[in-house]
């Protein structure tokens, strides 16, 4: 029998948690502010801009928004990022992807401060993740890492095996699996062998980004799987990267979608805005 790994759960201990800090934080008079940017109004953008405000309020960080039309130049961008850059009551900012096509995304998150850059998407706060300094770290595979651990996963010296090379979540997954003293391989579309190297995984990390990708072949007897997936089936209904029924028919513990990696992403968030760097 399988350990369902329970991320609303975890993700409510963590915002819980959060409060209290941060409500300790603000007696001291330190309250933290985080300026969440929109730009049009891509409606999967809005719910994840309302999810981020509604955890700001739950924890006591404070939310500045900012609304922006479709339309608006990347120069009056640039510019609103370069006032909260200067304003020393922000902790934290934000710029909800995916931006309008007239707008230079890498150029957007370059002119973010790295010391403001809560999504850890900042090529400071990557470079010093990967030499083992202080970073942000992106929020999704940060989420991983507390899933495993509060799930009692221990990761030194496992064999850790992540599908998926990008640079919000393969990547930096990667990273903080080293940090954790994990023996990390990285696979991608252009990988041979994926299923045999999948298959020595003690704890096996799928964001390919490819519904059901991962079955029950891929999977060695007892390995801990975790699906960052997240699609829509035919249906409508949330599904992962990984086919649960096979999947978890082989694995010691494996997350479910919905409800697994999904929480954990915003929960990470706010870590990031009260704890700052870590
Ligand atoms: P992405 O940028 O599309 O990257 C997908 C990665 O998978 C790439 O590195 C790609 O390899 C690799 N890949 C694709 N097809 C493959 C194949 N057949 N065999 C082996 N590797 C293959 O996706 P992403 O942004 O990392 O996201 C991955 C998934 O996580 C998506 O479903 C996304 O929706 C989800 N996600 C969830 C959260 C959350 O909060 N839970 C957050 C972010 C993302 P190449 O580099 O060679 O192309």
């Amino acid at each position: 029998m399988y350990q369902l790994i329970d991320g609303k759960k975890i993700s409510r201990e963590i915002k819980d948690e959060l409060r209290e800090k941060a409500a300790q934080m603000k007696a001291r008079g330190e309250e933290r502010c985080l300026a969440v940017i929109q730009v049009g109004n891509d409606p999967a953008s809005a719910v994840y801009v309302k999810n981020k405000k509604k955890a700001c309020e739950y924890v006591g960080i404070r939310s500045l928004s900012y609304e922006l039309p479709e339309e608006t130049e990347e120069e009056r961008l640039l510019e609103v990022i370069g006032e909260l850059n200067r304003r020393p009551d922000v902790n934290g900012i934000l710029v909800q992807l995916p931006l309008p096509e007239h707008i230079n995304e890498e150029k957007i998150l370059l002119a973010i401060a790295p010391e403001k850059d809560v999504d850890g998407f900042h090529p400071v706060n990557v470079g010093n993740l990967s030499i083992g300094r202080p970073s942000y770290v992106s929020c999704t595979p940060a989420g991983v890492i507390q899933l495993l651990k509060r799930s009692g996963i221990e990761i030194e010296g496992k064999e850790c095996v992540v599908l998926g090379r990008s640079n919000i979540v393969g990547k930096p997954m990667a990273m903080l699996l080293l940090r954790e003293n994990g023996t990390v391989t990285v696979c991608h579309s252009r990988t041979r062998n994926l299923k045999e190297i999948a298959r020595r995984a003690d704890i096996l990390v799928v964001a390919v980004g490819r519904p059901g990708f991962v079955d029950g072949d891929f999977v060695r007897e007892g390995a801990v799987v975790i699906d960052v997936g997240i699609h829509r089936n035919g249906e409508g209904k949330l599904c992962g990267d990984v086919d649960f029924e096979s999947v978890a028919a082989k694995a010691s513990a494996i997350t479910p979608v919905p409800g697994g990696v999904g929480p954990m992403t915003i929960a990470m968030l706010m870590a990031n805005c009260v704890e700052g760097v870590r």
